[in-house]
Protein backbone atom coordinates (compact mmCIF):
# COMPACT_ATOMS: atom_id res chain seq x y z
CA UNK A 1 0.00 0.00 0.00
CA UNK A 2 2.74 2.46 0.73
CA UNK A 3 3.96 4.36 -2.35
CA UNK A 4 7.61 3.96 -2.78
CA UNK A 5 7.93 6.25 -5.41
CA UNK A 6 8.34 9.17 -2.21
CA UNK A 7 12.40 10.51 -2.51
CA UNK A 8 13.41 10.81 1.31
CA UNK A 9 14.27 14.22 2.52
CA UNK A 10 17.38 15.06 3.17
CA UNK A 11 18.78 15.36 6.89
CA UNK A 12 18.66 18.44 8.38
CA UNK A 13 21.97 19.86 8.40
CA UNK A 14 23.20 22.16 10.44
CA UNK A 15 27.07 24.23 10.21
CA UNK A 16 29.39 24.24 12.93
CA UNK A 17 32.71 26.55 13.35
CA UNK A 18 34.58 23.83 12.01
CA UNK A 19 32.35 21.06 10.37
CA UNK A 20 28.62 19.88 9.70
CA UNK A 21 26.27 18.22 11.98
CA UNK A 22 23.26 16.40 10.97
CA UNK A 23 20.37 15.42 13.69
CA UNK A 24 19.24 12.14 14.70
CA UNK A 25 15.67 12.42 16.51
CA UNK A 26 13.46 9.86 18.25
CA UNK A 27 10.42 10.26 19.55
CA UNK A 28 8.64 8.73 22.84
CA UNK A 29 4.89 9.57 22.31
CA UNK A 30 2.20 9.23 25.05
CA UNK A 31 -0.96 9.06 24.24
CA UNK A 32 -3.57 8.90 26.09
CA UNK A 33 -6.01 5.85 25.69
CA UNK A 34 -9.91 6.86 24.95
CA UNK A 35 -11.47 4.88 27.51
CA UNK A 36 -14.22 6.07 29.63
CA UNK A 37 -12.48 4.20 32.81
CA UNK A 38 -9.14 3.52 34.09
CA UNK A 39 -6.51 1.29 32.76
CA UNK A 40 -6.79 -1.05 35.55
CA UNK A 41 -10.01 0.67 38.11
CA UNK A 42 -13.73 1.53 36.94
CA UNK A 43 -12.72 5.36 37.64
CA UNK A 44 -13.76 7.93 35.28
CA UNK A 45 -11.32 9.49 32.89
CA UNK A 46 -13.35 12.77 32.21
CA UNK A 47 -11.18 15.58 31.50
CA UNK A 48 -11.94 18.88 34.12
CA UNK A 49 -13.83 16.93 36.39
CA UNK A 50 -13.40 18.26 40.33
CA UNK A 51 -10.05 17.69 41.54
CA UNK A 52 -9.72 14.17 43.49
CA UNK A 53 -13.61 12.82 42.46
CA UNK A 54 -12.62 10.46 39.79
CA UNK A 55 -10.48 8.33 42.13
CA UNK A 56 -11.29 4.93 42.82
CA UNK A 57 -9.59 3.12 45.76
CA UNK A 58 -7.08 1.31 43.61
CA UNK A 59 -5.91 4.73 42.19
CA UNK A 60 -4.82 6.05 45.61
CA UNK A 61 -3.13 3.10 46.56
CA UNK A 62 -5.37 1.89 49.24
CA UNK A 63 -4.39 -0.78 51.24
CA UNK A 64 -4.99 -4.05 50.09
CA UNK A 65 -6.63 -2.84 46.54
CA UNK A 66 -5.73 -4.95 43.55
CA UNK A 67 -5.51 -3.91 39.62
CA UNK A 68 -8.31 -4.96 37.58
CA UNK A 69 -8.11 -4.81 33.73
CA UNK A 70 -9.37 -3.19 31.45
CA UNK A 71 -10.10 -5.00 28.10
CA UNK A 72 -11.36 -2.36 26.54
CA UNK A 73 -8.00 -0.44 26.91
CA UNK A 74 -6.03 -3.38 25.88
CA UNK A 75 -8.53 -3.72 22.59
CA UNK A 76 -7.82 0.18 21.98
CA UNK A 77 -3.78 -0.56 21.93
CA UNK A 78 -4.34 -3.67 19.77
CA UNK A 79 -6.33 -1.45 17.10
CA UNK A 80 -3.42 1.46 17.69
CA UNK A 81 -0.86 -1.55 16.67
CA UNK A 82 -2.62 -2.53 13.73
CA UNK A 83 -3.39 0.87 12.79
CA UNK A 84 0.60 1.74 12.79
CA UNK A 85 1.06 -1.82 10.64
CA UNK A 86 3.26 -3.01 13.98
CA UNK A 87 3.12 -6.30 14.93
CA UNK A 88 0.88 -7.46 17.81
CA UNK A 89 2.31 -9.66 20.88
CA UNK A 90 -0.16 -12.09 21.96
CA UNK A 91 2.13 -12.13 25.20
CA UNK A 92 2.43 -9.29 27.36
CA UNK A 93 3.07 -8.44 30.72
CA UNK A 94 3.03 -5.31 33.16
CA UNK A 95 5.71 -4.44 35.67
CA UNK A 96 6.47 -2.32 38.00
CA UNK A 97 8.75 1.12 37.24
CA UNK A 98 9.31 1.49 41.17
CA UNK A 99 10.26 5.51 41.99
CA UNK A 100 8.67 8.39 44.45
CA UNK A 101 6.75 11.21 43.82
CA UNK A 102 4.12 13.01 45.47
CA UNK A 103 1.29 12.38 42.68
CA UNK A 104 1.97 8.56 42.54
CA UNK A 105 0.37 7.54 45.97
CA UNK A 106 1.14 3.34 44.94
CA UNK A 107 4.96 4.13 44.56
CA UNK A 108 5.50 2.90 41.42
CA UNK A 109 3.73 2.95 38.02
CA UNK A 110 2.55 -0.74 36.41
CA UNK A 111 4.34 -0.36 32.58
CA UNK A 112 5.03 -3.01 30.30
CA UNK A 113 9.26 -3.11 30.23
CA UNK A 114 10.23 -6.93 28.90
CA UNK A 115 6.92 -7.61 26.88
CA UNK A 116 5.29 -4.91 25.79
CA UNK A 117 1.55 -5.34 24.22
CA UNK A 118 2.62 -3.75 20.42
CA UNK A 119 5.87 -4.28 18.67
CA UNK A 120 7.75 -3.06 15.47
CA UNK A 121 5.61 -1.33 13.43
CA UNK A 122 5.82 1.96 11.21
CA UNK A 123 4.53 5.34 9.93
CA UNK A 124 4.89 7.17 6.89
CA UNK A 125 5.78 10.52 6.88
CA UNK A 126 5.08 13.10 4.17
CA UNK A 127 6.55 16.56 3.97
CA UNK A 128 4.16 17.81 1.69
CA UNK A 129 6.61 17.92 -1.73
CA UNK A 130 7.08 14.92 -2.58
CA UNK A 131 9.01 13.82 -0.08
CA UNK A 132 8.75 11.44 2.61
CA UNK A 133 9.99 9.33 5.59
CA UNK A 134 9.16 5.87 6.56
CA UNK A 135 9.85 5.87 10.84
CA UNK A 136 9.93 3.07 12.55
CA UNK A 137 8.25 2.41 15.43
CA UNK A 138 10.34 0.07 18.21
CA UNK A 139 7.31 -1.02 20.62
CA UNK A 140 4.16 0.65 22.38
CA UNK A 141 3.38 -0.22 25.64
CA UNK A 142 0.56 0.15 28.04
CA UNK A 143 1.57 2.12 31.33
CA UNK A 144 -0.68 4.44 33.93
CA UNK A 145 -0.53 7.79 34.15
CA UNK A 146 0.41 9.87 36.73
CA UNK A 147 -1.80 12.34 39.10
CA UNK A 148 -0.80 15.76 39.21
CA UNK A 149 0.75 18.78 41.99
CA UNK A 150 -0.23 21.66 42.04
CA UNK A 151 1.80 24.32 43.05
CA UNK A 152 -0.23 27.45 42.45
CA UNK A 153 -3.21 27.23 44.77
CA UNK A 154 -1.81 28.50 47.74
CA UNK A 155 1.25 30.03 48.79
CA UNK A 156 2.34 27.62 51.28
CA UNK A 157 0.69 24.65 50.50
CA UNK A 158 1.44 22.29 47.28
CA UNK A 159 -1.87 20.08 46.43
CA UNK A 160 -2.14 16.73 44.68
CA UNK A 161 -4.98 15.98 42.11
CA UNK A 162 -5.40 12.08 41.35
CA UNK A 163 -8.12 12.32 38.80
CA UNK A 164 -5.43 11.51 36.26
CA UNK A 165 -3.76 8.64 38.25
CA UNK A 166 -4.78 5.21 36.72
CA UNK A 167 -5.38 6.10 32.97
CA UNK A 168 -4.26 4.50 30.41
CA UNK A 169 -0.90 5.94 28.58
CA UNK A 170 0.35 4.07 25.69
CA UNK A 171 4.05 4.91 24.89
CA UNK A 172 4.69 5.16 21.58
CA UNK A 173 8.52 4.29 20.80
CA UNK A 174 10.00 5.91 17.20
CA UNK A 175 13.31 4.58 16.24
CA UNK A 176 15.91 7.43 16.29
CA UNK A 177 14.84 7.37 11.89
CA UNK A 178 13.62 11.64 12.71
CA UNK A 179 16.08 13.48 11.02
CA UNK A 180 14.77 17.32 11.49
CA UNK A 181 12.77 19.60 13.06
CA UNK A 182 9.96 19.65 10.67
CA UNK A 183 10.04 15.95 10.39
CA UNK A 184 9.40 15.43 14.23
CA UNK A 185 6.77 17.83 13.81
CA UNK A 186 5.35 16.22 10.36
CA UNK A 187 5.33 12.59 12.61
CA UNK A 188 3.74 14.31 15.65
CA UNK A 189 1.15 15.53 13.46
CA UNK A 190 0.61 12.37 11.38
CA UNK A 191 0.50 9.99 14.35
CA UNK A 192 -1.97 12.21 15.73
CA UNK A 193 -4.35 11.76 12.31
CA UNK A 194 -3.82 7.48 12.69
CA UNK A 195 -5.09 7.75 16.51
CA UNK A 196 -8.03 10.32 15.70
CA UNK A 197 -8.51 8.12 12.80
CA UNK A 198 -8.57 5.01 14.86
CA UNK A 199 -10.70 6.66 17.95
CA UNK A 200 -7.62 5.28 20.25
CA UNK A 201 -6.95 8.63 21.43
CA UNK A 202 -8.14 12.03 21.05
CA UNK A 203 -4.52 13.74 20.38
CA UNK A 204 -5.59 16.57 22.47
CA UNK A 205 -2.32 18.00 23.08
CA UNK A 206 -3.27 21.52 24.75
CA UNK A 207 -4.96 19.36 27.78
CA UNK A 208 -1.41 16.92 27.55
CA UNK A 209 -3.88 13.80 26.28
CA UNK A 210 -0.96 13.80 23.68
CA UNK A 211 2.57 14.61 24.69
CA UNK A 212 6.35 13.72 23.27
CA UNK A 213 9.52 13.09 25.10
CA UNK A 214 12.13 14.13 22.39
CA UNK A 215 15.28 12.13 22.71
CA UNK A 216 18.12 14.74 20.39
CA UNK A 217 21.87 13.73 19.19
CA UNK A 218 24.12 14.74 16.97
CA UNK A 219 26.41 13.07 14.57
CA UNK A 220 28.56 13.84 11.36
CA UNK A 221 27.55 13.11 8.07
CA UNK A 222 28.08 9.15 7.01
CA UNK A 223 27.43 8.37 11.00
CA UNK A 224 23.48 7.77 10.73
CA UNK A 225 23.98 6.04 7.63
CA UNK A 226 27.02 3.77 9.34
CA UNK A 227 24.40 3.50 12.34
CA UNK A 228 21.48 1.91 9.70
CA UNK A 229 23.45 -1.16 8.58
CA UNK A 230 25.17 -1.91 11.64
CA UNK A 231 22.30 -0.98 13.96
CA UNK A 232 24.74 -0.16 16.54
CA UNK A 233 24.21 2.76 18.77
CA UNK A 234 27.58 3.46 19.84
CA UNK A 235 28.02 4.84 16.14
CA UNK A 236 25.46 7.85 16.97
CA UNK A 237 26.13 10.50 19.40
CA UNK A 238 25.09 10.25 22.69
CA UNK A 239 21.32 12.08 23.33
CA UNK A 240 19.85 13.99 25.49
CA UNK A 241 15.87 14.00 26.05
CA UNK A 242 13.41 17.13 26.08
CA UNK A 243 10.32 15.91 28.24
CA UNK A 244 6.81 16.49 28.01
CA UNK A 245 6.36 18.29 24.28
CA UNK A 246 3.38 19.09 23.83
CA UNK A 247 3.53 21.42 21.01
CA UNK A 248 4.36 20.54 17.35
CA UNK A 249 5.83 24.41 17.08
CA UNK A 250 7.59 24.23 20.53
CA UNK A 251 9.10 20.55 19.39
CA UNK A 252 10.35 21.74 16.06
CA UNK A 253 12.14 25.30 18.08
CA UNK A 254 13.21 22.58 21.01
CA UNK A 255 15.14 20.58 18.47
CA UNK A 256 16.41 23.25 16.90
CA UNK A 257 18.53 25.11 20.11
CA UNK A 258 19.50 21.81 21.64
CA UNK A 259 21.36 20.16 18.29
CA UNK A 260 23.42 23.73 18.59
CA UNK A 261 23.72 23.61 22.16
CA UNK A 262 25.05 20.17 21.51
CA UNK A 263 27.35 20.83 18.90
CA UNK A 264 28.63 24.20 20.73
CA UNK A 265 30.26 21.53 23.17
CA UNK A 266 31.18 19.32 20.34
CA UNK A 267 32.84 21.58 18.40
CA UNK A 268 35.03 22.83 21.97
CA UNK A 269 36.19 19.70 22.03
CA UNK A 270 33.76 18.54 25.07
CA UNK A 271 31.39 15.78 25.25
CA UNK A 272 27.98 15.59 26.09
CA UNK A 273 26.36 13.98 29.24
CA UNK A 274 23.51 11.89 28.67
CA UNK A 275 20.56 13.71 30.20
CA UNK A 276 17.30 14.83 30.77
CA UNK A 277 15.97 18.46 29.83
CA UNK A 278 13.11 20.64 29.55
CA UNK A 279 12.71 23.30 26.87
CA UNK A 280 11.92 26.52 27.92
CA UNK A 281 10.13 28.52 25.38
CA UNK A 282 10.18 32.05 26.79
CA UNK A 283 13.74 31.76 26.50
CA UNK A 284 14.13 29.61 24.09
CA UNK A 285 17.05 27.63 25.65
CA UNK A 286 16.88 23.80 27.09
CA UNK A 287 17.61 23.43 30.87
CA UNK A 288 18.91 19.99 32.85
CA UNK A 289 16.64 18.58 34.50
CA UNK A 290 18.25 15.58 35.91
CA UNK A 291 20.89 13.09 34.98
CA UNK A 292 19.57 10.23 32.70
CA UNK A 293 18.12 6.88 34.72
CA UNK A 294 18.30 3.88 33.40
CA UNK A 295 16.36 0.77 33.83
CA UNK A 296 17.92 -0.58 36.53
CA UNK A 297 17.43 3.01 38.47
CA UNK A 298 13.63 1.61 38.97
CA UNK A 299 14.06 -1.81 39.88
CA UNK A 300 11.68 -2.75 37.13
CA UNK A 301 9.67 -6.54 38.35
CA UNK A 302 6.81 -8.26 36.99
CA UNK A 303 4.02 -6.61 38.72
CA UNK A 304 2.52 -9.47 41.12
CA UNK A 305 -0.87 -8.36 41.17
CA UNK A 306 -1.36 -9.02 37.66
CA UNK A 307 -1.14 -12.22 35.59
CA UNK A 308 0.32 -11.92 32.00
CA UNK A 309 -1.53 -10.98 29.37
CA UNK A 310 -2.62 -13.91 26.33
CA UNK A 311 -4.91 -12.24 23.47
CA UNK A 312 -6.08 -14.33 20.92
CA UNK A 313 -5.27 -14.27 17.23
CA UNK A 314 -8.67 -14.49 16.62
CA UNK A 315 -9.45 -11.35 18.60
CA UNK A 316 -6.60 -9.41 17.01
CA UNK A 317 -8.28 -10.70 13.57
CA UNK A 318 -11.61 -9.32 14.31
CA UNK A 319 -10.47 -6.16 15.73
CA UNK A 320 -8.92 -5.56 12.31
CA UNK A 321 -11.56 -6.47 10.33
CA UNK A 322 -13.31 -3.49 12.23
CA UNK A 323 -10.54 -0.97 11.65
CA UNK A 324 -11.55 2.00 9.61
CA UNK A 325 -10.08 2.67 5.84
CA UNK A 326 -6.63 4.73 7.13
CA UNK A 327 -5.10 8.05 6.26
CA UNK A 328 -2.93 6.90 4.12
CA UNK A 329 -4.96 4.50 2.03
CA UNK A 330 -8.13 7.35 1.81
CA UNK A 331 -5.75 9.78 0.43
CA UNK A 332 -4.47 7.36 -2.31
CA UNK A 333 -8.28 6.59 -3.15
CA UNK A 334 -9.47 10.39 -2.93
CA UNK A 335 -6.78 11.10 -5.56
CA UNK A 336 -7.26 8.23 -7.85
CA UNK A 337 -11.07 8.45 -7.56
CA UNK A 338 -11.79 11.92 -7.78
CA UNK A 339 -9.20 13.18 -9.74
CA UNK A 340 -7.86 15.97 -7.04
CA UNK A 341 -4.23 16.92 -6.37
CA UNK A 342 -2.66 15.16 -4.00
CA UNK A 343 -2.84 18.46 -1.72
CA UNK A 344 -6.57 18.79 -1.82
CA UNK A 345 -6.46 14.81 -0.44
CA UNK A 346 -4.35 15.90 1.66
CA UNK A 347 -7.09 18.83 3.32
CA UNK A 348 -9.91 16.64 3.05
CA UNK A 349 -8.79 13.74 4.88
CA UNK A 350 -6.85 15.67 7.79
CA UNK A 351 -9.27 14.80 9.83
CA UNK A 352 -12.20 11.56 9.72
CA UNK A 353 -14.83 13.84 10.04
CA UNK A 354 -13.96 16.35 7.49
CA UNK A 355 -13.28 13.35 4.75
CA UNK A 356 -16.83 11.77 5.19
CA UNK A 357 -18.19 15.24 5.00
CA UNK A 358 -16.75 15.52 1.64
CA UNK A 359 -17.71 12.53 0.36
CA UNK A 360 -21.75 12.86 1.38
CA UNK A 361 -21.16 15.80 -0.55
CA UNK A 362 -19.41 14.23 -3.54
CA UNK A 363 -21.87 11.08 -3.87
CA UNK A 364 -23.22 11.15 -7.24
CA UNK A 365 -21.58 14.61 -8.27
CA UNK A 366 -18.62 16.16 -9.50
CA UNK A 367 -15.83 15.08 -7.15
CA UNK A 368 -13.35 18.24 -8.06
CA UNK A 369 -16.12 20.43 -7.87
CA UNK A 370 -17.30 18.92 -4.78
CA UNK A 371 -14.08 19.10 -3.33
CA UNK A 372 -13.11 22.55 -4.24
CA UNK A 373 -16.52 23.73 -2.31
CA UNK A 374 -15.90 22.28 0.71
CA UNK A 375 -12.82 23.45 0.86
CA UNK A 376 -12.55 27.04 -0.52
CA UNK A 377 -15.89 27.84 0.80
CA UNK A 378 -16.90 25.94 3.68
CA UNK A 379 -14.04 25.41 5.14
CA UNK A 380 -13.07 28.73 4.29
CA UNK A 381 -16.00 30.33 6.31
CA UNK A 382 -15.64 27.70 8.88
CA UNK A 383 -12.16 28.92 9.50
CA UNK A 384 -13.33 32.87 9.94
CA UNK A 385 -15.96 31.76 12.72
CA UNK A 386 -12.87 29.29 13.72
CA UNK A 387 -15.50 26.39 13.77
CA UNK A 388 -14.99 23.07 12.66
CA UNK A 389 -16.72 20.64 10.30
CA UNK A 390 -19.09 18.95 13.24
CA UNK A 391 -20.40 22.19 14.37
CA UNK A 392 -20.87 23.90 11.03
CA UNK A 393 -24.05 25.29 10.29
CA UNK A 394 -24.31 23.94 6.87
CA UNK A 395 -25.24 20.34 5.98
CA UNK A 396 -23.67 18.01 3.16
CA UNK A 397 -27.03 17.95 2.35
CA UNK A 398 -27.65 21.57 1.79
CA UNK A 399 -23.90 21.91 0.25
CA UNK A 400 -24.95 19.15 -2.60
CA UNK A 401 -28.60 20.73 -2.74
CA UNK A 402 -26.31 24.11 -3.75
CA UNK A 403 -24.41 22.39 -6.49
CA UNK A 404 -27.01 20.74 -7.44
CA UNK A 405 -28.49 23.78 -8.80
CA UNK A 406 -25.47 24.67 -10.36
CA UNK A 407 -25.31 21.63 -12.36
CA UNK A 408 -28.77 22.15 -13.04
CA UNK A 409 -28.05 25.35 -14.71
CA UNK A 410 -30.13 27.11 -12.14
CA UNK A 411 -27.97 29.57 -10.83
CA UNK A 412 -24.22 30.40 -12.05
CA UNK A 413 -21.29 30.01 -9.58
CA UNK A 414 -21.45 33.51 -8.25
CA UNK A 415 -24.82 33.52 -7.29
CA UNK A 416 -24.25 29.89 -5.41
CA UNK A 417 -21.33 31.45 -3.44
CA UNK A 418 -24.22 34.39 -2.38
CA UNK A 419 -26.72 31.69 -1.84
CA UNK A 420 -24.01 29.67 -0.04
CA UNK A 421 -23.49 32.61 2.65
CA UNK A 422 -27.19 32.73 3.41
CA UNK A 423 -27.97 29.12 3.70
CA UNK A 424 -25.04 29.44 6.04
CA UNK A 425 -25.74 32.16 7.95
CA UNK A 426 -29.82 31.40 7.96
CA UNK A 427 -30.24 27.99 6.76
CA UNK A 428 -32.71 26.68 4.74
CA UNK A 429 -32.96 24.66 1.23
CA UNK A 430 -31.42 25.76 -1.11
CA UNK A 431 -33.27 24.89 -4.18
CA UNK A 432 -36.14 26.95 -2.31
CA UNK A 433 -34.34 29.86 -1.12
CA UNK A 434 -33.73 30.09 -4.96
CA UNK A 435 -37.25 30.25 -6.22
CA UNK A 436 -38.50 32.60 -3.63
CA UNK A 437 -35.90 34.83 -3.80
CA UNK A 438 -35.94 35.08 -7.45
CA UNK A 439 -31.85 34.30 -7.97
CA UNK A 440 -32.52 32.06 -10.64
CA UNK A 441 -30.38 32.41 -13.79
CA UNK A 442 -31.88 33.92 -16.86
CA UNK A 443 -30.78 31.42 -19.85
CA UNK A 444 -33.81 32.82 -21.65
CA UNK A 445 -31.99 33.87 -24.89
CA UNK A 446 -34.28 36.47 -26.45
CA UNK A 447 -33.85 38.17 -22.58
CA UNK A 448 -30.65 38.09 -22.63
CA UNK A 449 -30.42 39.61 -26.07
CA UNK A 450 -32.81 42.40 -25.24
CA UNK A 451 -30.30 43.61 -22.48
CA UNK A 452 -27.55 43.05 -24.91
CA UNK A 453 -28.89 44.95 -27.59
CA UNK A 454 -29.46 47.86 -25.35
CA UNK A 455 -26.00 47.98 -24.39
CA UNK A 456 -24.61 47.79 -27.45
CA UNK A 457 -27.06 50.84 -28.83
CA UNK A 458 -25.91 52.71 -26.02
CA UNK A 459 -22.49 52.52 -26.34
CA UNK A 460 -21.04 52.98 -29.96
CA UNK A 461 -17.88 54.00 -28.88
CA UNK A 462 -17.26 50.66 -27.05
CA UNK A 463 -18.24 48.58 -30.06
CA UNK A 464 -15.98 50.82 -31.98
CA UNK A 465 -12.85 49.50 -30.16
CA UNK A 466 -14.19 45.97 -29.74
CA UNK A 467 -14.12 45.57 -33.36
CA UNK A 468 -10.47 46.36 -33.33
CA UNK A 469 -9.57 44.69 -30.25
CA UNK A 470 -11.89 41.52 -29.61
CA UNK A 471 -9.74 41.10 -25.89
CA UNK A 472 -12.90 44.04 -25.25
CA UNK A 473 -15.40 42.15 -26.19
CA UNK A 474 -15.12 41.25 -22.01
CA UNK A 475 -16.52 44.71 -21.49
CA UNK A 476 -20.21 43.81 -22.69
CA UNK A 477 -20.24 40.44 -21.19
CA UNK A 478 -19.63 42.56 -17.60
CA UNK A 479 -22.19 44.64 -18.66
CA UNK A 480 -25.21 42.12 -19.32
CA UNK A 481 -24.23 40.57 -16.09
CA UNK A 482 -24.84 43.82 -13.84
CA UNK A 483 -27.63 44.59 -15.76
CA UNK A 484 -29.44 41.23 -15.00
CA UNK A 485 -27.60 41.13 -10.90
CA UNK A 486 -25.77 38.41 -11.99
CA UNK A 487 -28.24 36.46 -12.92
CA UNK A 488 -27.78 35.84 -16.64
CA UNK A 489 -26.26 32.66 -17.52
CA UNK A 490 -22.78 33.53 -18.24
CA UNK A 491 -22.65 30.92 -20.88
CA UNK A 492 -25.05 32.08 -23.19
CA UNK A 493 -23.77 35.73 -22.28
CA UNK A 494 -20.33 34.95 -23.71
CA UNK A 495 -21.76 33.11 -26.63
CA UNK A 496 -24.06 35.94 -27.37
CA UNK A 497 -21.46 38.87 -27.12
CA UNK A 498 -19.10 36.54 -29.38
CA UNK A 499 -21.83 36.30 -31.90
CA UNK A 500 -22.64 39.71 -31.99
CA UNK A 501 -19.47 41.57 -31.68
CA UNK A 502 -17.09 39.59 -33.32
CA UNK A 503 -19.42 37.85 -36.04
P1 LIG B 1 14.22 5.59 27.71
O1 LIG B 1 12.92 5.11 28.24
O2 LIG B 1 15.39 5.33 28.58
O3 LIG B 1 14.17 7.01 27.26
P2 LIG B 1 13.65 4.19 25.29
O4 LIG B 1 14.40 3.07 24.64
O5 LIG B 1 12.28 3.95 25.77
O6 LIG B 1 14.57 4.71 26.44
O7 LIG B 1 13.56 5.39 24.30
C1 LIG B 1 14.67 5.90 23.73
C2 LIG B 1 14.26 6.83 22.62
O8 LIG B 1 15.41 7.56 22.24
C3 LIG B 1 13.78 6.12 21.38
O9 LIG B 1 12.78 6.87 20.75
C4 LIG B 1 15.03 6.07 20.53
O10 LIG B 1 14.74 6.05 19.14
C5 LIG B 1 15.70 7.37 20.88
N1 LIG B 1 17.17 7.33 20.74
C6 LIG B 1 18.01 6.37 21.13
N2 LIG B 1 19.29 6.71 20.84
C7 LIG B 1 19.25 7.92 20.25
C8 LIG B 1 20.24 8.81 19.72
N3 LIG B 1 21.54 8.52 19.76
N4 LIG B 1 19.82 9.97 19.20
C9 LIG B 1 18.52 10.28 19.16
N5 LIG B 1 17.55 9.49 19.64
C10 LIG B 1 17.89 8.33 20.17
MG1 LIG C 1 12.47 8.10 27.70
Amino acid sequence: MLDLSYTSPKPKTIAGAHEDWELVIGLEVHAQVSSNAKLFSGASTKFGAEPNSNVAFVDAAMPGMLPVINQYCIEQAVRTGLGLQAEINLFSAFDRKNYFYPDLPQGYQISQLYHPIVGEGEVLVEMGNGEARLVRIERIHLEQDAGKSVHDMDPNNSFVDLNRTGVALMEIVSRPDIRGPEEAAAYVIKLRQILRYLGTCDGNMQNGNMRADVNVSVCRPGDYEKFRVADDFSLLGTRCELKNMNSTRFIQAAIDVEARRQIAILEDGGTISQETRLYDPDKNETRSMRSKEEAHDYRYFPCPDLLPLNIKQAWVDQIKAGLPELPDAKKARFVADYGMTEYDADVLTAEHANAAFFEDVAKGRDGKQAANWVINELFGRLHKDDRTITDSPVSAGQLGGILDLIAKGDISGKIAKDLFEIVYTEGGNPAEIVESRGMKQVTDLGAIEAVLDKIIADNPAQVEKAAANPKLAGWFVGQVMKATGGKANPKVVNELVAKKLGG
